[in-house]
């Protein structure tokens, strides 16, 4: 098997994992590790089991009601001030433009489509989102059209039109073909149009630290291919590279400690992991960690590209 984004066939076994997070099978994962770019690739990626992957009570179906419990309000108005700041920067590309067309790939919660409703300065004339299921709490509007497929699948003659922003927020790491996936986007582009991508990034401190036991990143089995930030331009083709911001990635620093304190059998229950209640405070400290400390030297745990055709 060659590596999916060099080609190299300098692959090797590099880690192996079970599913610490939501418990959806008791299989074990060997991850490769491409000896020529890094790229970190699961083995046999279960693409067709993916109901059983992403169970009901995965949290990008459950992301309002997660919002709403009283305890996580402070931890998603910072989680959305970011995200407001970074969408800003994005818009800026597009504000010469009335009307503009959104598309969200993987955007089943809908919660990127109300905090671009919020954001006064555009006019949006309409939302896209692309998913292989939608939370039940998607808000009903006339502008929003839910197109139910995998990323793989989305392709100019599925959405007979163009977009002027098209937004990955975590799942590009999540599908078979990462470069075909880029490609497709490109074309579903319109001339000028900015993507934004955010994904994990295996050049951190966090992987470091916990690569050989369990990182976070891997999020077993749901990640398929792991970059790191230098990496990923071996599958953006013809984009240009406008930005790069290096972010926090709080949920793998949650998801490492409690995969490391499971492995040492000090954590025995099997609770799913976004609704473990020690994450709040893990939040606090960590998304300082990243966001102030471990920004400087490029060592957060995601970061975001902002590509333009
Ligand atoms: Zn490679």
């Amino acid at each position: 098997m060659n590596c999916n984004i060099c080609n190299s066939g300098n692959e090797r076994i590099f880690f192996s994992s079970t599913d610490h997070e939501y418990f959806t099978s008791k299989s074990i994962y060997q991850y490769t590790i491409c000896d020529d770019c890094n790229l970190i690739s699961l083995k046999n990626p279960p693409s067709n089991d993916l109901d059983q992957i992403y169970p009901s009570y995965y949290p990008s179906y459950e992301y309002k009601k997660e919002e709403n419990k009283f305890i996580n309000k402070l931890i998603y108005n910072i989680k959305n001030y970011f995200d407001k700041k970074i969408f800003s920067k994005c818009l800026k590309y597009t504000l010469n433009k009335k009307n503009i067309k959104i598309l969200d790939i993987g955007g089943g919660d809908g919660s990127i489509t109300k905090k671009l409703f919020s954001n006064k300065s555009i006019s949006i004339k309409s939302i896209d989102i692309a998913d292989i299921e939608f939370g039940d709490n998607i808000e009903k509007n006339q502008k929003i059209n839910l197109i139910k497929i995998r990323a793989e699948d989305l392709t100019i003659e599925i959405t007979k039109k163009k977009y002027d922003f098209i937004i990955m927020l975590n799942i590009i790491e999540h599908v078979i073909d990462p470069k075909s996936v880029m490609s497709n986007v490109y074309s579903l582009l319109e001339d000028g149009g900015i993507c934004l991508i955010k994904t994990p990034n295996t050049k951190s401190l966090n992987f470091k630290l916990f690569n050989n036991t369990y990182w976070g990143g891997y999020h077993t089995p749901r990640h398929f291919n792991i970059f790191n930030y230098q990496n990923i331009k071996r599958i953006l083709g013809k984009f240009k590279i406008i930005d790069q911001v290096f972010t926090q990635g709080v949920p793998q620093w949650h998801a490492s400690i409690v995969g490391n304190l499971k492995l040492k059998k000090i954590i025995k229950k099997n609770i799913p992991i976004h609704q473990r209640k020690e994450l709040f405070i893990i939040t606090l400290i960590f998304g300082t960690i990243d966001l102030i400390f471990l920004k400087l030297f490029k060592l957060t745990d995601q970061f975001f590209l902002l590509l333009k055709k």
